[in-house]
């Protein structure tokens, strides 16, 4: 089964317009994957760029895979990380974390940005953990076909990504410089998605562009990609995530009640920590009551 979905503009921290590939009407979850961002590439005006201020998640991981610029992630454990292309910041939220991101280029010179970030539900099990971030500069790179496939999480051509997640799940990134063709070998258990983040791709037959997610459903052994001319996708999947959660805000959670509680806690001050050193102004979080539920997740119970 393969089904086009449609990306939708979105604007976060600075002003950035970023391409929002999950949540969507169609499709919330890809395996546990429960929010798919694609930003850039671009290159900033001059002292502009990445200004995500700090703000709270609760369970769920964040997974940002970074393709150009630097970006520096803080947190309210007290870490303090640049994140380089090639990189991964995992960072697990549980019970709860806050954060921020901002672009690392000195004020004089233009910042550029390409970047994916994702979000990974976590488990009923494990979504109120204690929190923790990890960034992972090596991460496999295999070169198949004429692609340059690096392993981001789980899996793939035999080779495993060593970033720490809580349900079977996989990320790919597949990039080349000209013509390419490979038969990717897939968990036949799990669900994928597609992504194409530069240039144009085949993915099972599909002709895909920036912008357009391709569901691929279960059963299936592997998938054909190739490329005519340079391109870079991403490939994510997992086994379907059984569980009905309540994604809000920055928030995955099962009840509003938890999702009112955290936004209460956040907007008091409590329970998320000190982010120290970001440049960028604290988020509020909108009240769970207001218009900002059934614009971003329609689907979902009101609270
Ligand atoms: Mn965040």
């Amino acid at each position: 089964m393969l089904e086009r979905i449609e990306s939708r503009a979105n604007t976060i921290g600075g002003g950035l317009t970023i391409r929002r590939a999950l949540p969507n009407m169609r499709r919330r979850l890809v395996g546990a994957w429960c929010f798919l961002d694609h930003a850039g590439p671009l290159e900033f005006p001059p002292g502009d760029g990445l200004r995500v201020g700090p703000h709270p998640h609760i369970g769920l991981q964040t997974f940002t895979w970074m393709i150009e610029g630097a970006v520096v992630h803080r947190d309210s454990l007290g870490n303090e990380q640049l994140i380089t292309p090639g990189q991964v910041n995992l960072m697990t939220a549980g019970g709860g974390i806050s954060h921020s991101e901002d672009s690392a280029a000195p004020q004089s010179e233009h910042a550029r940005l390409h970047a994916v970030q994702l979000w990974i539900a976590l488990p009923d099990a494990q979504r109120h953990r204690a929190p923790s971030f990890q960034n992972y500069p090596d991460l496999p790179l295999i070169e198949s076909g004429g692609f340059s496939v690096r392993v981001l999480a789980g899996s793939a051509l035999g080779r495993s990504s060593p970033a720490e997640v809580f349900s079977p799940l996989v990320g790919v990134d597949l990039s080349a410089p000209a013509d390419a063709h490979l038969a990717l070998p897939l968990t036949n258990s799990f669900e994928h998605a597609a992504l194409v983040l530069e240039g144009e791709a085949d993915v099972g037959g599909e002709k895909l562009a920036p912008g357009t997610l391709l569901y691929v459903g279960t059963g299936r052994d592997s998938i054909d990609i190739s490329c005519v001319g340079a391109a870079r996708l991403i490939l994510i999947g997992g086994a379907p995530f059984h569980e009905e959660i309540l994604l809000w805000w920055n928030f995955v959670a099962r009840r509003p009640a938890e999702i009112e509680q955290a936004t209460r806690e956040w907007n008091a001050g409590q329970r998320f920590g000190n982010v120290r050193g970001s440049p960028s102004a604290p988020l509020v979080a909108p009240n769970p009551a207001g218009l900002g539920l059934r614009a971003t997740a329609p689907k979902l119970p009101s609270l």
